[in-house]
């Protein structure tokens, strides 16, 4: 029993929607993260709200993170992810459209990987304020594997126009 847990990994997940009530889906996928049997959700952000990036107009967006631990390796994790996604009736039609559900592996323990299907950490992690912020509310010590801290990014990072609410 001792070395049961040698393996989990501490895990951070993007949840984003824009469709359909994104606050519920916001929420309701942070339900399924907790009650996943192979994941457990450890905490969660605040909800964003935050202008669309990609096609123009689109609805806000609303966005969260949850940081989670799990045996699962970093592919299943993914799989696990999507199948969350479809749950929620994402269609893939539009690169960076409109979407009921987007759910990005952001970081995987200190791992970095870059693969066909899963890029480690979550390719524009930095990029984005609405992931950076709420991965920083998490964990304000977090970095990223190459050392580079949160919080640095988020500073260097434009704030757009992103908003907390109060959920
Ligand atoms: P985006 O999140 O960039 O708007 P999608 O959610 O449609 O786009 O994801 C497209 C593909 O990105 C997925 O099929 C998945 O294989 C790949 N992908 C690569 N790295 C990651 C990651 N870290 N988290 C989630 N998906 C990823
Ligand atoms: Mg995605």
């Amino acid at each position: 029993m001792s070395d049961i847990n040698l393996h989990t990994q501490i895990c951070f997940i993007g949840l984003g929607s824009n469709l359909n009530e994104p606050i519920s889906q916001v929420l309701t996928a942070l339900d399924e993260l907790a009650s996943h049997p192979d994941i457990s959700l450890i905490a969660r952000s605040p909800l964003y709200r935050s202008a669309p990036v990609g096609p123009a107009g689109q609805p806000d967006y609303i966005n969260a993170a949850a940081k989670v631990e799990t045996l699962l390796t970093p592919l299943d994790l993914l799989e696990e992810l999507q199948a969350i996604e479809q749950k929620h009736q994402r269609i893939r039609e539009q690169h960076w459209g409109p979407r009921t559900l987007d759910l990005d592996l952001l970081l995987y323990g200190n791992i970095t990987l870059d693969t066909e299907k899963l890029t480690i950490p979550h390719p524009y992690l930095t990029e984005r304020n609405f992931v950076l912020r709420p991965l920083a509310d998490l964990d304000e010590e977090l970095s990223l594997p190459d050392g580079r801290k949160i919080i640095q990014c988020l500073a260097d990072c434009p704030m757009g126009s992103l908003v907390q609410l109060s959920l």
